[in-house]
């Protein structure tokens, strides 16, 4: 069975970043009705909180992306203590006592002779005795994963064949000399004893995926499919991850942005196929294929997401509105007619207050100055309320004739008059609905 899961850290909110991740492993697990895991990366203790835990659950629900169970790594640190006594066991951990600044020095003198920064292992040439000194003298070391030099290799979902010499990457450091598991241990176990099959992450991700891969077989266990797909940039190819945090999906939410444009855009984003508005997540599903999708970095402009969310609402019948129309007020017996005027003329849910507002209250007018006399004439020739259907053609019949007037010359003041404004719904669809016209006072 196809096994997924979507790993965030809770030390943060979630951004349209971690959602391409969360999405493509989602629409994975559910094309090939499989399992989706929903797993909070919480090894840190310090910087892991439940109320990000909360919010990311919160920003999931809202798109719909139903998980199938919850795990939490700060739950199974006993299955990564004896991970840790296997490499031990099998001589692929050792113990390291450096100091960051002395690993920062290292790192500057190979930098300087212009070789790669990769840890050089003097730890593994340390005896007991010496190991036992260091110990007393700066308490525990850190604990790395001694890599085997080869090359790793894998055929990537997306990137395709890939191959990283191990000798070019750092052991890895698994335990803190505090003790605490690193996700890039912790992750593995999880994957492996959770059945994982696919794994779907940032290319940010790539080498850890080589050194993770040489810790699964290290433990005997079986490598899933990796696929890491492009980071996103800013709308120029700019960097985003200084901008990710105003990225944040609650925010979006909050700007009024719907979950079916948000789902619809990133399902498609860097992918050969067009960017379509979707009308379910199951649609989403039916159309998603993660070998469309291209290493290139992929460009994310946030003001996409609104054109396509007004494309969403204009296609929402009124019963899917009720809610919102309940809200502003609007009485049940105009909600039907509002919506139809409405839709056509908001970007997100937000814009309703606008129009109901106006036929509620009126407007306050807008008069030019030439047509201050004009306009005084026409309010004059004004049907009486309630208007209907009818009324604008009537209305606007009565002050041609009364007036000579025609064309714009003739509809563009009264509908200023009227609405306060040069544009919005058609005059006649909205007339039945304004309760107050301001201009006749
Ligand atoms: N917690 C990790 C992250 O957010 C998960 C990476 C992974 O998918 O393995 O980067």
């Amino acid at each position: 069975m196809t096994v997924t899961r979507f790993a965030p850290s809770p030390t943060g909110y979630l951004h349209v970043g971690n959602l391409r991740t969360a999405l493509f492993n989602f629409l994975i697990a559910r094309k090939q009705g499989g399992e989706f895991i929903l797993r909070l990366d919480d090894t840190d203790p310090e910087r892991s909180t439940t109320e990000y835990a909360d919010a990311i659950k919160v920003d999931l629900e809202w798109l719909g992306l139903t998980w199938d169970r919850v795990e939490t790594q700060s739950s199974r640190l006993d299955r990564y203590a004896a991970a840790a006594d296997e490499l031990r066991a099998k001589g692929r951990f050792y113990e390291a006592f450096e100091t960051p600044t002395e690993l920062d020095l290292k790192r500057k003198k190979q930098l300087n002779m212009g070789n790669p920064p990769v840890y050089d292992r003097a730890a593994l040439a340390l005896s007991d005795a010496e190991k036992d000194a260091l110990r007393a003298e700066r308490g525990s070391g850190v604990w790395r994963f001694k890599l085997d030099h080869e090359r790793i290799v894998w055929t990537d979902g997306i990137l395709g064949d890939i191959s990283i010499d191990a000798a070019s990457v750092s052991d890895p450091v698994l335990i803190r000399a505090d003790g605490q598991v690193l996700y890039t241990i912790a992750s593995v176990v999880d994957d492996t004893e959770m059945g994982v099959t696919h794994v779907v992450r940032g290319s940010d991700h790539v080498t850890n995926t080589a050194t993770q891969i040489q810790i699964i077989e290290a433990l005997g266990g079986a490598v899933p499919n990796f696929a890491h797909h492009s980071l996103l940039t800013g709308p120029q190819g700019e960097a985003l991850s200084k901008r990710l945090g105003t990225l944040a999906l609650r925010d979006l939410r909050e700007r009024g942005v719907e979950p079916m444009a948000l789902l619809s855009h990133m399902a498609r984003l860097g992918s050969s196929d067009p960017v379509e508005l979707r009308g379910s997540v199951d649609e989403l599903i039916e159309g998603f294929d993660l070998s469309k999708f291209g290493a290139a970095p992929t460009k994310f402009d946030e003001q996409d997401l609104f054109p396509l969310t007004a494309h969403h609402l204009q296609q929402q019948p009124v019963s899917a509105m009720a809610a919102d129309l309940d809200a502003l007020g609007v009485p049940s017996d105009l909600q039907d007619s509002f919506w139809t005027v409405a839709k056509d003329n908001i970007t997100t849910r937000a814009g309703l207050e606008q129009w109901w507002a106006l036929c509620r209250d009126g407007a306050e007018p807008e008069i030019d100055a030439e047509d201050a006399d004009f306009v005084a004439e026409a309010m004059a020739l004004l049907p009486d309320m309630p208007f209907d259907a009818d009324s604008w053609s009537s209305w606007t019949s009565a002050v041609k004739e009364q007036t000579g007037r025609k064309g714009r010359g003739l509809f563009m003041p009264l509908r200023k008059a009227l609405t306060g404004m040069s544009h919005g719904p058609d005059m006649s669809q909205l007339m039945p609905l304004l309760q107050k016209v301001r201009a006749k006072a």
